[in-house]
């Protein structure tokens, strides 16, 4: 079975697994376009290449990367809601600043994320790639950060260790997204 990535307009990944060819400008497009992102001609009569059926497994999705996803999904809504609960306790005493502000929406923004991701919406699941691009960044920055406080004190590593488990874990997200967009939902 042959995998495509395909890059949308809107910068998001999606799979397809046959190609076929614009009637109007003779583009390679995915299976499930509807018309052409190119010259925007209508697709959806063109006949599309016959599946490959010779292993129906293939097109179900695996139960570890299910399993995976949930467990993904459950910890971006945790961590979300810990971080929100974490900058509010930590306001208490001496208000809310820009930074926890920042923390807040971002905080926020995971958890809604991590409840959409969950219900599977499909939006949501678009705007995940995104996110977890910069979760991955910011995990990066954690790192680098953790990397030069190190020398100071020994919190340092744990701050490493928080950050690579955040890349880990955005990372590992967007190739659950990709994989589960592979196969129908069951
Ligand atoms: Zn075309």
């Amino acid at each position: 079975m042959l995998a495509y990535y395909w890059l949308n307009p809107g910068g998001l990944v999606r799979i397809a697994n046959q190609v076929i060819t614009c009637p109007n400008c003779k583009a390679s497009l995915p299976d499930w376009s509807k018309s052409c992102q190119f010259c925007q001609a209508d697709t959806s009569q063109v006949i599309r290449p016959k599946q490959d059926n010779s292993d129906p497994q293939a097109f179900e999705t695996p139960t570890w990367t299910l399993s995976a996803y949930y467990a993904v999904s459950t910890l971006l809504l945790i961590s979300g809601l810990v971080g929100i609960g974490t900058t509010l306790a930590g306001s208490q005493k001496d208000g809310l600043g820009l930074f926890d502000i920042i923390s807040l929406v971002f905080d926020g923004v995971g958890a809604l994320v991590g409840i959409g991701l969950l219900l599977r919406l499909e939006i949501v699941r678009g705007i995940t790639n995104i996110i977890c691009f910069f979760g991955i960044l910011s995990g990066l920055r954690f790192i680098l950060f953790g990397l030069g406080a190190t020398f100071i004190s020994s919190w340092g590593l744990l701050v490493v260790i928080y950050g690579i488990l955040k890349v880990c874990v955005y990372g590992f997200m967007i190739y659950l997204i990709g994989e589960t967009d592979r196969y129908t939902w069951r």
